[in-house]
């Protein structure tokens, strides 16, 4: 009996697409990846073994869920699109330790999952390949929620990760940029061209690896007073932040918002 190619193969993936009838769907995002070596890269970027367990948004047809099974401890994959459920039933049925979860990431009640799905003596990583129409409201649940990620590694559109790792007096500098890095190191790992898809983006991604801060004074400031503040700073721009700060003081009267601490 000869072997399956990998699941992210240009072959095998096509293959599945045409068994299946599936089209992708532009409106939930799906680009397979279908570039071995990219695959290799993430699996490398996010420093993937068997003390990991994984999260992975938006596991398609099972391509990288496949790396990430061959590395990590478990992988818990959430996938909003019921249609995939069949093929990823099949195409990850090698894998003992994977669990797909039909749900919208975004509605994931995720401290209760994690707390059902894995061992707590691992550590605990979200690695995926984005829908890129939510990137930025997934970004913002990962590095704001309650759940400690040891990692985050993420690819998405070119611009956006620009964006998140831009500095002062630059163009794409607002306020993604300044939040994600007051609470994250970013690094962008490596740029992956268009041509590493089925079917093809417009534009090229590139894979962001957010980890959390240690070298700040850890001093709990309000987090949801201190992401409007800068959301104001940014939509705001002619006023002073001074002038900015103070209507958030008035309107977070409680509020333990400390600009010193940002
Ligand atoms: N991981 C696969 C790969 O790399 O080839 C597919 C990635 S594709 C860019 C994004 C995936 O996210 C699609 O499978 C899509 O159905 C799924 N998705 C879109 N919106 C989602 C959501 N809100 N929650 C969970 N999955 C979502």
């Amino acid at each position: 009996m000869t072997e399956n190619p990998q699941i992210a193969s240009p072959i095998r993936t096509q293959a599945i697409l045409n068994r299946y009838h599936l089209s992708a769907k532009k409106s939930l995002g799906q680009n397979f990846l279908t570039d071995l070596g990219v695959l290799d890269n993430i699996v490398e970027a996010a420093e993937i073994t068997k003390d990991d367990n994984v999260i992975e948004i938006g596991p398609g047809i099972g391509g990288l869920t496949e790396q990430l099974a061959k590395a990590a401890n478990k992988v818990l994959g959430f996938e909003i699109d019921a249609n995939l459920l069949p093929v990823l039933d099949e195409t990850l049925a090698p894998y003992d330790n994977v669990e797909i979860i039909n749900q919208d990431i975004l509605k994931a009640n995720l401290p209760d999952i994690i707390s059902q799905s894995f061992d707590s003596d691992k550590k605990l990583k979200v690695v995926a390949n984005l829908p890129y129409y939510i990137t930025t409201p997934i970004v913002m649940d990962l590095i704001t929620g309650q759940t400690h990620f040891d990692a985050i590694v993420v690819m998405m559109q070119k611009e956006v990760a620009e964006r998140i790792n831009a500095k002062p007096s630059t163009k794409p500098y607002g306020s993604l940029s300044v939040i994600v890095q007051e609470l994250n190191n970013v690094d962008i790992s490596f740029i992956v061209p268009k041509t590493a898809f089925i079917p093809q983006p417009k534009v090229d991604s590139a894979i962001v690896k957010l980890t959390q801060r240690t070298d700040k004074p850890v001093e709990p400031f309000d987090q949801k007073a201190f992401i409007s503040f800068v959301r104001g700073c940014f939509m705001h721009q002619r006023k002073r932040c001074g002038i900015i700060y103070r209507g958030y003081l008035e309107k977070h009267r409680k509020s333990r918002l400390k600009l010193k601490t940002f």
